[in-house]
């Protein structure tokens, strides 16, 4: 009989079950992708019933591609895609509308309407969140006003939300707990990050129930035990966090100052700040990063909308690559370096120029400019963007960033990677495992039951692939970073907004 941990990570586009052994080395994994529905223009909806259906599917094949018996399970982590709006009736267990997904803009005008009407301030300060159709808060309104009968079921006491964890949780055990940890909480927009309690303010300001919402627990810690048939027998459920807050976690930022940056289709900086919220003057989001320990860590977050899409738009639309991998070959060949610049302001600029007409441009080709030129570029921005999150986080901290902790898929590109080290000035270090998300949620729920000591033990489970070191003169990086500015600046005059 073996001991493992499970990690059900239930992300935007698939659900995955992830196993560990005691080394925290991954020995099964099964994923399986979902339906998204986009209604409308603007719109994303998923059915909370694929994903649970899902998860029930990727929990079965990972034990049994393995031979593994429930019983060896020792512990299961949850971590989700935030912000994602489930409600359900508690009586039936069925959702009384599609979840609304965390990039759907329905209530973009009712956001709007608030910040006339003066209220972000306070909400930043109590939530450490900007005010975007983005969070769950408005989403939830957005269902209550808009399904028939919802608004008198949800007062009536009948209906419950939560995001895509607690949903999970709820059905794994049979409707007995609904409950959510602190990160997940803090993506709301009604949950007050330093009083560690439901808002009132804001539930009367969004006109939510009080009796709709889970309870907040630590990320790691006794949540609940599982009945649902899924399992053969009652497996405890230790852990639970939300998907940036798990990767930060399962790259083992557990002190101040510690920083590691996603790059999967989006880009996401985190940097745990300690055990006290900062406020941004950058636009980043103050953000909890867990519990465990008794106590509460913070992060700062900040959001690049196009890392690895921007890749992709070399493989699907402009058909310069068959796969995202081959990108590193044909920048090898470039013949230029800091020439080309490509901006990918695709969909907007976000943190720290914030900016949502400004769109995406190609600025320097020479007559000589090729493919591979333009393909370099495209890998370069996504250094450039680091660079620009990592100068804007470093305005907000006390003291500045001196390691960069990388992971997603994009970062398997050694010359972009190495390119990061160079435009930032400061060490990047690749683990061996890119899949940081599910490990965090593992390694929390493994420290709850004692199948991990302590911080320091999961430090050691950590295997580092290469630390990239800056290779560039400081001359040579203020030249290529200052042609970035300039590219920057020139797409930012052409927008719509000036
Ligand atoms: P997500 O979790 O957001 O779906 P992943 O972490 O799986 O994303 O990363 C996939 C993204 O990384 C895609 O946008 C893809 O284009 C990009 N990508 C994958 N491999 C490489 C590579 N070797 N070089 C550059 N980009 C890559």
């Amino acid at each position: 009989m073996g001991e493992y941990i499970m990690t059900i990570d239930a992300g935007t586009a698939s659900v995955r079950a992830v196993i560990y052994n005691r080394k925290g080395e991954c020995v099964s994994i099964a994923a399986q992708e979902f339906e998204q529905h986009y209604p409308q223009n603007g719109w994303i909806e998923h059915d909370a019933n694929d994903i649970w259906a899902a998860a029930c599917a990727v929990i079965k094949r990972s034990l049994q591609q393995k031979g593994l018996n429930d019983s060896e399970i020792k512990a299961i982590g949850v971590t989700n895609q935030r912000e994602t709006v489930v409600v359900w009736d508690k009586n039936d267990g069925k959702p009384i509308y599609h979840a609304i997904v965390w990039g759907d803009r329905r209530t973009a005008d009712y956001c709007e309407e608030l910040r006339r009407a003066g209220h972000e301030n306070m909400i930043k300060q109590k939530t450490g969140l900007v005010l975007d159709a983005y969070f769950s808060g408005t989403k939830i309104k957005w269902i209550l006003d808009n399904v028939d009968g919802a608004r008198s079921r949800a007062e009536k006491g009948d209906l419950l939300f939560s995001n895509i964890d607690g949903w999970i949780i709820w059905n794994l055990t049979k409707g007995s707990a609904h409950v959510t940890d602190y990160s997940n909480a803090s993506r709301t927009l009604i949950y007050n990050i330093s009083e560690l309690k439901w808002d009132k303010d804001l539930l009367k300001l969004f006109t939510i129930p009080e009796s709709m919402l889970p309870q907040v627990l630590p990320s790691s810690g006794h949540f609940a035990n599982t009945s649902s048939t899924v399992f053969s027998t009652p497996i405890p459920i230790e852990g639970c966090i939300g998907d940036q807050q798990s990767a930060t976690f399962g790259q083992c930022c557990f002190q101040e100052g510690f920083s590691k940056f996603t790059y999967g289709t989006a880009g996401t900086m985190t940097v745990n700040t300690g055990g006290a919220p900062i406020v941004s003057k950058n636009g980043m989001l103050t953000t909890i990063g867990w519990g465990y320990g008794g106590k509460v860590q913070y992060l700062l977050e900040g959001t690049v909308y196009n890392a690895g899409s921007t890749i992709q738009w070399l493989r699907d639309e402009m058909k310069f690559v068959e796969e995202s991998r081959d990108s590193e070959y044909f920048a090898l060949k470039a013949k230029t370096v800091g020439q080309v610049y490509l901006i990918p302001a695709f969909s907007g600029f976000g943190a720290p120029y914030w900016d949502s007409y400004a769109r995406a441009a190609i600025l320097g080709l020479s007559r000589g400019s090729e493919k591979n030129d333009v393909i370099r570029a495209a890998l370069d921005s996504l250094a450039y963007q680091t660079r620009d999150m990592l100068d804007a986080m470093n305005e907000d901290l006390p003291k500045p960033i001196h390691l960069l902790r990388v992971d997603g898929g994009a970062c398997k590109n050694t010359l972009m990677v190495q390119f990061i080290a160079d435009v930032t000035g400061i060490d990047v270090e690749r683990p061996s495992d890119v899949e940081t998300t599910a490990a965090g949620a593992a390694y929390l729920a493994g420290l709850s039951i004692g199948f991990w000591k302590d911080l320091d033990e999961i430090t050691g489970l950590r295997k580092v692939d290469k630390v990239f070191v800056p290779e560039i003169s400081a001359d040579r990086r203020a030249e290529l970073y200052g042609g970035w500015k300039r590219a920057v600046n020139s797409i930012l005059s052409w927008s719509k907004n000036k």
